[in-house]
């Protein structure tokens, strides 16, 4: 039997274990996706685990994205660039760094027929997720991007970061005002998130324009606030299954070299919430 472990803390929360389980078996494949809690500390022992003959890789969520770059023995160019690893790829005794929430952020789009070039764009945060998406838009030939968020420093390093790989796209920070006639918005901060579900990361002063096409990372609850509030503005919205999901598939891609059956990992998922939500 072959494994692949999520590595992070909490895990416990993780919809992952029912996605890929249910992929596993569709495709019958004798493989076993399990959690893996691990504290800061020891970080080093689990990366240790994907080395056994036995394991094909694994994801790293929160709070190890950052940190387990340092421990890979490859980075591809595309985690490098964000600045984070999602997914580990066991191969041939070697442990490759990849991240594929690009992938799934891209897919998402594409399958909610929305295309980023030429657009502008506001995202809402600067963290590991933010970095992924600005990444993919910009490689998409988004015209401008626009980050806005709490942490002032975070934000212009992310805009810097853009600005070295991205020399011809128009860049600003936390520039509020930008909000409300964005073609595409998108809230890349936990804000929003179950059990804080009543709150939204929507600067104060600002208002959802019913041409604009809003996104939401966070995808517990399947509607956040941020999303029911646009959608009563008119605004068109997707939530984030969907980069969950892809970004799910293309992970799979990697440690299998099979296609992933999208439709049963997005049902598996979904079904998942349903007994997890807190
Ligand atoms: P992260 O690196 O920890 O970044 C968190 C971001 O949220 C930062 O910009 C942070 O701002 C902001 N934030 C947190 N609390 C806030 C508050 N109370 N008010 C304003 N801003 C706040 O996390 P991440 O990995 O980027 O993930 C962000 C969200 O995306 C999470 O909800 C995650 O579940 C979701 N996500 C979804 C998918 C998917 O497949 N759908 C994939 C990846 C991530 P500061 O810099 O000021 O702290």
């Amino acid at each position: 039997m072959k494994r692949v472990y999520l590595i992070g803390n909490p895990v416990n929360h993780s919809v992952s274990p029912a996605m890929h389980n249910a992929a596993f078996r569709a495709l019958e494949m004798d493989w076993q996706y399990e959690l893996l809690e691990t504290p800061r500390e020891r970080l080093r022992e689990a990366i240790a685990k994907i080395r056994a003959e036995d394991c094909a890789g694994a994801n790293v969520t929160v709070p190890h994205k950052q940190a387990v770059i340092e421990l890979m023995d490859e980075i591809s160019d595309n985690a490098r660039q964000i600045g984070a690893v999602n997914t580990i790829i066991h191969r041939a005794g070697k442990l490759i760094g990849d991240n594929t929430d690009w992938i799934g952020f891209n897919c998402s789009l594409r399958d909610h027929h929305i295309h980023p070039r030429n657009a502008s764009v506001v995202i809402l945060g600067a963290g590991g997720a933010a970095h992924a998406i600005a990444n993919a838009l910009a490689s998409e030939g988004a015209r401008e991007i626009i980050i806005n968020n709490r942490t002032g420093v975070r934000a212009a390093e992310l805009a810097d970061r853009l600005r070295e790989r991205f020399p011809k796209l128009k860049i600003a920070v936390n520039w509020v005002d930008a909000v409300s006639d964005a073609n595409i918005l998108i809230n890349a901060t936990s804000v929003g998130m179950s059990p804080k579900s009543a709150e939204s990361p929507m600067p104060r002063q600002t208002a959802f324009s019913p041409g604009t096409v809003v996104v939401d990372l966070v995808y517990n609850p399947i509607e956040t606030k941020f999303l029911s509030d646009a959608k009563r503005a008119g605004a068109q919205t997707i939530n984030g299954i969907g980069m969950l999901v892809r970004q799910g598939a293309a992970s799979f891609k990697l440690w299998t070299d099979c296609e992933a059956p999208i439709e049963t990992m997005r049902e598996a998922a979904l079904q998942a919430m349903k007994t997890k939500r807190v």
